[in-house]
């Protein structure tokens, strides 16, 4: 074809924008609105007391809390919440209060919030996990405003992110420990750039962009099955006739009902100023994802509560039901939540980007170093930050990372590192470009720089790593709390190297070279895992309970200590707190399956065994049903005396014996049901199948 060229000018007329993208932002009080709101100097002291915690002047802070309320009163609110996140899961806490208040001079209504309604309110530490720092008779707790999260208004109300600590300030949150990991990062990132000769960085910030997963299921089926409404997972369920075996779900179109409710919880997010920046249909049949644009890890942390929030509500509204739980069926995919995780400067690096000069590739190697040795040595923590009873059914099943952490490089900077370690250069690598070639039309295609790895729990993507492990369901400051004081603990450790007086570089080599064994770019499904794990001594935790016991080893009280993240008491309360979590939800597991068995599931197969016989055939699918039902019947028993056995003293005890005893009588138990389900009466079959759970809405 001739290649002419022609003037081509661009179209003038205004475009019209939808009003979906006309609302972004319209929720969020965030600094841009803030600005215009308040007087420069009201607006000065809160950046004063964003940087120093200081609490402001009164003056001012009442004048800022009139303008938030009447910015809020504009959007239709009558009261505002704080809103935090005690340690149970992503389930933020709030307490409504109004913008009612009397004057006792004319005993009039008014309508007021205060400074100090703004900035803090007391509460009761006793009734939400605090794993022994409070109890009913010391119960006082304060809930703070975190200044650095914006306030913003959902469903008419007027909610302020916050921090939640104890009469004596011990966190019982998960955003405190990360805030505090957060400056443990900065502070020692900026150490250790001045040391290799940075003089301009004085802040290093650490960004998330979170993946959140989840299945959709009509309402009616959800509750239809008590194992989901009790525990967010199927407990029994023979596989669907059509699983994901051909792969037509993923990236597939979402069905128009999907959609609708899809399209309208975006919108919502971006009215909250939540980057919604793609969504998509996941492998799984009814499973799909959304994810916004990085932010600051506490930002990246409240948004994905809220976001997670909006998608459970606007499933109401749908005639839907959101999972989150990490696995809810058997035999297909479960839902992770890929925390992409990255470190920026103020003077405009990104730390995990290789760089164009040696100087600027020593840096990055440098790093690379620090978060080697932090997985290495601190891989316990890393596991310890995604153990959750539900996280256990993916990590080391043969879909979703292994439970041991190592970091993957990919082949070439694995090499490159490598080699600096063996006193080779910083530079060198990344300077080449990978072009795909494909074929005219298509333009050749920019490739990154190293091949991707599913396998893998903490991959290099070329500018940030991604913690691949988290699961759906949990809250992401914890696992991003344990990442960062894996990663503060090293930038220490090298910092003190080189204060000491070994040369950086040395440091750097050292660093490579003592903890190379992390470094693992194979295939993390296959066998040669378990080889090099044991070959280079790799922590390897197979289960959550068997986590939480090394949260509190010497070495890390004495590095959260050190860092100011956790005192003991607050470890020893958050180990307690995961201990019990774990224990009880499998409890209650445990507790609904001998229900659903004894009520539901063994009159549904006795009474089909029955029409059999009477029925006057003989056959072996008649007598193999019969074995199944008796099969069924002792495993029920077994389990009823597992469940009652159940220890109630100890929480570590508690969680082992959830782990090692009740699990797989659970899974026994439900073997012998799923196979009765594919051959009685399906009409009499009590609870909705998995077909018609995964595939009916669609
Ligand atoms: P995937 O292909 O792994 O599913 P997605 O596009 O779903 O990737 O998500 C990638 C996430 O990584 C996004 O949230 C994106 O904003 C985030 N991300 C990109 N660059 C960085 C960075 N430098 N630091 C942290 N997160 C980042
Ligand atoms: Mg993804």
């Amino acid at each position: 074809m001739a290649i002419t060229h022609s003037t081509h000018e661009a179209p003038t007329q205004e475009v019209a924008l939808p009003s979906a993208l006309a609302g972004i932002n319209s929720n969020v009080l965030d600094d841009a609105v803030l600005k215009k709101l308040v007087d420069p100097d009201v607006y000065y002291a809160l950046a004063q007391c964003r940087a120093t915690g200081v609490p402001m002047d009164r003056e001012f802070a009442n004048a800022l809390a009139k303008s938030i309320r009447e910015w809020a009163q504009s959007k239709g609110c009558i009261g505002y919440s704080h809103w935090f996140s005690p340690m149970r899961g992503a389930i933020h806490g709030e307490k409504l209060e109004t913008f009612v208040g009397v004057d006792f001079a004319t005993d009039r209504l008014i309508i007021e919030l205060s400074g100090s309604q703004l900035f803090q309110t007391e509460t009761d530490g006793s009734s939400f996990p605090n794993g022994g720092l409070r109890e009913t008779h010391q119960a006082a707790a304060y809930i703070g405003w975190d200044t650095g999260s914006p306030p913003f208004v959902y469903r008419q109300t007027l909610y302020i992110p916050s921090a939640f600590v104890t009469w004596n300030g011990e966190a019982l949150d998960q955003k405190t420990p990360l805030l505090r990991a957060d400056m443990a990062v900065n502070e020692l990132s900026v150490r250790l750039l001045s040391l290799l000769g940075d003089n301009v960085t004085r802040e290093v910030v650490c960004n998330v962009g979170w993946e959140q997963e989840f299945f959709l299921i009509d309402r009616e089926k959800y509750l239809a099955r008590p194992d989901l409404v009790a525990a967010g997972r199927t407990l029994l369920g023979a596989a669907p006739l059509r699983g994901q075996e051909m792969d037509t779900n993923y990236f597939s179109k979402l069905s128009p009902r999907v959609n609708r409710y899809i399209a309208e919880a975006r919108d919502m997010m971006w009215e909250l100023g939540i980057s919604i920046h793609c969504t998509h249909n996941e492998v799984a049949p009814a499973q799909h994802e959304i994810s916004p644009i990085f932010g600051l890890a506490n930002l990246a942390a409240d948004t994905n509560v809220l976001a997670m929030d909006v998608l459970r509500d606007l499933a109401f509204d749908h005639d839907f039901t959101v999972l989150f739980h990490e696995k809810p069926f058997a035999g297909i995919n479960g839902t992770g939540k890929h925390n992409n995780w990255g470190l920026n400067t103020d003077s405009g690096v990104n730390l995990f980007v290789p760089g164009e000069t040696e100087e600027e590739d020593r840096r990055f190697i440098a790093f690379v170093a620090a978060l080697l040795r932090g997985v290495n040595k601190h891989g316990d923590l890393l596991r310890c930050g995604v153990s959750t009873a539900g996280n256990d059914h993916r990590l080391g099943a043969q879909e979703a990372p292994p439970a041991i952490i190592t970091l993957h490089l990919g082949e070439r900077l694995e090499a490159h590192v490598k080699a600096v370690a063996e006193g080779g250069g910083f530079g060198g690598y990344g300077t080449e470009k990978k072009e795909i070639e494909i074929t005219a039309p298509v333009a050749d295609v920019r490739a990154n720089l190293e091949d991707r790895n599913r396998t893998a729990p903490f991959p290099w993507c070329g500018n940030r790593f991604e913690f691949r492990a988290v699961g759906g369901n949990q809250h992401i400051a914890f696992p991003l709390t344990m990442v960062n004081a894996a990663l503060a603990d090293s930038l220490k450790h090298m910092c003190d190297e080189i204060d000491a007086g070994k040369p950086a570089d040395q440091v750097i080599r050292e660093t490579i070279q003592e903890n190379q064994g992390a470094l693992f770019s194979g295939d993390g499904y296959s066998d040669a895992l378990y080889e090099h794990a044991e070959k280079h001594g790799l922590i390897h935790l197979r289960s959550s309970p068997e986590a939480y016991e090394a949260l509190t080893a010497d070495k890390n009280l004495k590095l959260m200590g050190e860092l100011g993240i956790f005192n003991e008491r607050e470890l020893a309360a958050r180990q307690s707190v995961l201990q019990e979590a774990y224990a009880t939800e499998i409890q209650i597991e445990a507790r609904a399956l001998l229900r659903i068995l004894r009520t539901l599931i063994v009159p549904a197969a006795v009474g089909d065994t029955n029409a059999d016989r009477e029925s006057g055939f003989q056959s072996p699918l008649f007598d193999e049903k019969r074995k199944l039902v008796e099969r069924l019947l002792s495993e029920t028993e077994m389990l009823a005396d597992a469940f009652e056995a159940f220890p109630h003293d100890d929480t570590g005890q508690a969680a082992s014996y959830a782990h090692e005893t009740l699990k797989p009588r659970m899974q026994s138990a439900r073997d012998a049901a799923d196979a009765l389900e594919t051959l009685v009466d399906a009409r009499a079959w009590p609870i909705p199948t998995y077909s018609e759970v995964l595939h009916h809405h669609q």
